[in-house]
């Protein structure tokens, strides 16, 4: 019996593997993982001799081409690197005249006629970035039933309330309603004021399917009707954006920093989403006097629900006796729980942002910030305080995005000035 198959060494001096004599002939002597790997080296090499440096907006100048061309899907190609623009979104879409912004809104609509999904973005952004009236276009949206996303009706009038209003009268499906009401809710101005009272007053026909009172939507659009049926909202006007690296001396908020207190179910320390310096003069829009301020949270445990802390003025925070554990929090064993490694650093920019400012998850933005409206991952989610049971205030946010290479999920932090508590909420996809 002569059939025994011959096999040889790989010709890597390195492995020991042996191989058939017809794998040497189609490798030239190597094993399959030898071979693979010196493939992959050759196309490496190959790629970064022969990679492009492309830049789309070369001798390009107009602002709104520019922009085009930012929202546009570059074609994935390993030998090509794309330039990024030397300003961001949110920086081009600042700068545009009158002009440029009637262009960018035909842009828009000219996408949404051609069902190219990228209208949409367009349109969040000059409404989130250039506080753009955007009435017209809304008309067709409402007109086609396309009321999916809320934060496009910010700036909307009362006309486009009134539209709003008389939609919701010849819908039944839960879903559409739901739509209305949260846009309604964004719009927020004098006549959905009126209109959530009659509401509130006299339940409509519609809601007779919603699991919320159509008046309650108000909290989607961050306010809520007071006791005289007044607007009041739950989150600052101004706010302030992050940018990344080293804070420059003088930065008021330190962000994510551990905590002395510890977490009473859990028994980590506390992290403070953020410490905010109440001398420094662009925190005085929180209208808070005082040393400092600690908004603080356990990183592992609000994910099961709100933290509730009791707070001072000179930066304390401790657990508060209105936490009731969750019976699906298990353990209180900490060796089960990895410890992040928040490794990115951030500091507070100095420069003034809108409310609307990252309002939204499609924006280009990073999400950390204090004050504005907050980024809902999921429905609109503002604690009540376990004190007085007024909902509380939205005072700022931290996405763990910025804080580490593949972190998700956002943590919010509430107070109620009255009563000197703290709650931390958090949402992810
Ligand atoms: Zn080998
Ligand atoms: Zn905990
Ligand atoms: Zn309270």
């Amino acid at each position: 019996m002569d059939n025994e198959v011959k096999r040889i060494p790989c010709k890597n001096e390195n492995c020991n593997k042996t191989i058939l004599e017809a794998t040497a002939k189609k490798t030239g002597g190597y094993c399959y993982p030898c071979y693979n790997a010196i493939q992959a080296k050759e196309r490496e090499e190959y790629i970064r001799k022969n990679r492009r440096h492309v830049d789309l907006y070369e001798g390009i100048s107009d602002p709104v081409e520019i922009i085009k061309i930012m929202h546009m899907d570059k074609k994935y190609d390993p030998l090509i690197k794309y330039i990024n623009y030397p300003k961001t979104k949110e920086e081009m879409y600042k700068i545009l005249s009158k002009d440029d912004v009637d262009r960018l809104k035909n842009y828009a609509m000219e996408l949404y006629k051609n069902d190219n999904d990228k209208w949409e973005q367009v349109l969040l952004h000059l409404v989130c970035f250039n506080g753009t009236d955007i009435d017209d276009c809304l008309k067709v949206l409402i007109d086609d039933c396309k009321i999916y996303e809320p934060s496009l009706f910010k700036n909307a009038s009362d006309d486009i309330a009134e539209l709003l209003i008389e939609k919701l009268k010849c819908k039944d499906d839960r879903v559409s309603i739901n739509h209305i009401l949260i846009s309604l809710a964004m719009i927020g101005n004098d006549r959905v004021v009126e209109v959530f009272n009659e509401w509130k007053k006299n339940e409509p026909e519609f809601s007779k399917n919603l699991y919320v009172k159509p008046y309650e939507y108000s909290v989607e659009g961050g306010w809520k009707l007071d006791s005289q049926g007044k607007r009041k909202n739950l989150y600052y006007k101004k706010s302030y954006g992050i940018k990344e690296g080293i804070a420059p001396k003088d930065n008021p908020v330190k962000f994510f920093e551990k905590q002395n207190k510890k977490c009473e179910w859990c028994g980590r320390k506390l992290t403070s989403l953020f410490t905010i310096d109440l001398h420094n003069k662009d925190m005085q829009f929180l209208g808070l006097t005082g040393d400092k301020i600690s908004i603080s949270t356990c990183d592992n445990c609000t994910c099961y629900g709100y933290i509730y802390t009791d707070i001072d003025t000179n930066g304390n925070a401790a657990w508060s006796k209105y936490n009731f554990e969750p019976e699906y929090l298990d353990t209180h064993d900490e060796d089960k729980f990895e410890e992040s490694n928040y490794d990115k650093k951030i500091y507070l920019d100095s420069n003034v942002k809108s409310e609307d400012y990252a309002a939204n998850q499609f924006l280009d933005v990073k999400f950390t910030k204090i004050g504005g409206m907050p980024t809902w991952i999921q429905d609109a989610e503002y604690p009540k305080c376990p004190k007085c049971g007024e909902e509380m205030m939205f005072v700022g946010q931290v996405s763990r995005e910025d804080l580490e290479e593949y972190g998700e999920g956002t943590y919010y932090g509430f107070i109620c000035k009255e009563c000197k508590i703290a709650a931390t909420g958090y949402q992810q996809t």
